[in-house]
Parts: structure tokens; sequence; C-alpha cells
């Protein structure tokens, strides 16, 4: 009489047991399958024809979404902090006279003059986080992707200054040499052209526009 319970014990711990090394060996399996999808696409690199590209005299061969250094419209920009605030490393620093608001008459902004616009690309990691929130939609990725300096200070790019010159986006140095292969003359004179339709808005955004400032001349 008493063996019924010990057999029917030791067919539940046997049917435990199995479940046990199913579930460890299923385990292993997916543990091994994993790893090996993970894999896949660096093996196949692994196998890949390796190519050698002449950089600079060949051009790069970017993907339509590369996120290059920004380029950015002062005379859109109102300068709400807003692009500052979503950079998760905090590297946009901004500063103006007053605020500023869309003229929507002229499609650009007006009020306080913008006095300093800066990224400091030895931290941006190019994210575009900050892109997303700009109510204005004047901050943008470029397409410039390379911007080669001889010092630190110099990945700290102040936009206004470019705005003086007329540009949007920091041209590398090796881009502003006079020889340069055919498809970076292209890539810098579309950048270059790309800005000198907006430059007269671009100077005056940097001046102050307030309606409430005294015009000069005008006794108040
Ligand atoms: S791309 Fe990212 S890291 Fe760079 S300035 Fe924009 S938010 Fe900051
Ligand atoms: S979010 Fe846009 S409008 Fe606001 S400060 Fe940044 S670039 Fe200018």
């Amino acid at each position: 009489m008493a063996r019924v319970p010990v057999d029917w014990a030791l067919t539940a711990v046997q049917a435990t047991m199995g479940q046990a090394m199913r579930a460890y060996f299923r385990n292993v399996y997916l543990a091994i399958k994993t790893i090996l999808i993970g894999l896949r696409i660096t093996l196949s690199y692994c196998f890949a024809r390796t190519i050698t590209v002449q950089y600079p005299d060949v051009a790069p061969t970017l993907q339509p979404r590369f996120r290059g250094f920004h380029y950015y419209e002062i005379e859109k920009c109102i300068g709400c902090e807003m692009c500052a605030k979503a950079c998760p490393v905090d590297c946009i620093s901004m500063s103006k006279t007053g605020p500023r608001r869309i003229d929507k008459s002229a499609g650009v902004a007006v009020g306080g003059a913008m006095t300093s616009y800066a990224i400091d690309y030895s931290k941006c990691m190019f994210c575009a986080l900050c892109t997303y929130p700009c109510p204005t939609q004047c901050i943008h990725m470029g397409s410039v992707h390379d911007m080669s300096a001889f010092e630190r200070d110099s990945m700290l790019v102040e936009f206004t200054e470019l705005a003086r010159q007329g540009l949007q986006t920091p041209l590398s140095l090796w881009m502003q040499k006079a020889h340069l292969p055919a498809w970076a003359r292209k890539a810098r004179d579309e950048w270059i052209e790309r800005g000198r339709g907006r430059h007269q808005l671009m100077l005056q955004a940097m001046q102050d526009q307030r309606v409430d400032k005294p015009v000069a001349g005008s006794g108040e």
C-alpha cells in the first residue's frame, strides 16, 4: 500500500528534472542562436572585399540621412534656447540683447540682436536632438563631415562669426585651401552659395531691431 505514493513522488521528481534539463538545453540553444544572429552582420563584413577610398582626392560616400556639422539660419532664430535645453551634453550656448519673435510677413526673426550662438564640437555627438524642438526650424544637421583643426579650441564654432562671412555651416580647414579636388570645390561652393542670398538678413539678425528702441535722430 505504501509503494504507490513513493512511485508517484519518484515520477514527479523525474518529470521535474526532465523539464529542468529541457529548459537548460533550450537556454543554451537560445544563447548560441542569438549570438549568431548578432554576429551575422559582423561576420559578413569579415569576408567582404575591402576598398581603400583615396580621400580627400575622392569624395567619401555619405548616406542620405548622414548627420554632419549643423547649418544654422540665424535670421530665423528667436534665441529661445530650446535646442540648448534638449542637448544632452550642453554643448550649445547663445546670447541675445532682447526677446526675439518671428515677423510672419518677412519670415525672419526680429527684436533683440543675436550676439552669440556657439556649438562646442569637441563635445557634440551628432545626435540631432537639438533640431527637433526648434520652433522655427532654423537649426539642422548638415552634410559637412570633416572639421579637422590644429587646436581643441577651434572645435568651438561661433555661428555669428560665420554669419558675418555669409556662412551657415563651418567649413573644414582643408576646404579653405585654394586647390581642392573637384568634389570638395563643388561642396564648398554649394555651401557658400546657400548663405549668399541670405547674407543681408543674417547681418540684420545680429543688430537690434526692437521697435521700442529709440530711432537715431528722432529726438526721443
Ligand atoms: S547634435 Fe546632439 S550633442 Fe550635438 S549639439 Fe545637437 S543635441 Fe547637442
Ligand atoms: S531652438 Fe531654434 S529658435 Fe530656439 S534658440 Fe535654438 S536654434 Fe534658435
